[in-house]
């Protein structure tokens, strides 16, 4: 898919984008650099899944959205393609190693930008304010969030 199938601009109104921001369709083309990242995913149908915690879960077809941040050296590079080509960390899978397992990877816009530390809560504080809807996460430890996981329907 190399155009995105939304504008993260509209879908986001409330959010102040960063100049950086980009969607990558491949993972060859991630920048090296650290910043952050919003993936996109899609459920062809719904489908029943145990979450760690969250236990059964119905996910309903559509598109699903995470946002993170990746902010070591390369950051956006190794970490976005470690979601893309369906690699996990070493230790604990989270939510969206669960999903992801189960979606294909549409693609991810990223933005490169080490400076503001929020930024990834910022974009999933905008994400809580649109139409989009949350999916509860288990990450919950290192921000405030209800959750950096959304979900829209197919167009
Ligand atoms: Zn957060």
């Amino acid at each position: 898919m190399l155009e995105a199938p939304f504008n993260i601009k509209q879908l986001l109104p409330s959010h102040q984008w960063s100049v950086g921001l980009r969607w990558v369709a491949k993972p060859m083309l991630l920048p090296r650099l650290g910043g952050v990242y919003i993936l996109l995913m899609h459920l062809q149908e719904s489908t029943h899944i145990i979450l760690p915690k969250l236990g059964a879960t119905t996910l309903k077809s559509g598109y699903y959205f995470y946002v993170g941040s990746a902010n070591g050296v390369a950051g956006l590079a190794i970490k976005v393609s470690r979601h893309w080509l369906n690699k996990q960390d070493a230790g604990q899978k989270t939510t969206v190693d669960y999903l992801r397992e189960h979606m294909t990877m549409q693609g991810a816009w990223v933005i490169p930008d080490t400076a503001h530390t929020t930024l990834a809560c910022d974009v999933a504080s905008a994400f809580s304010q649109s139409k989009c809807e949350v999916i509860k996460d288990s990450n919950g430890g290192d921000c405030h969030c209800d959750s950096h996981i959304f979900y829209i329907e197919d167009k």
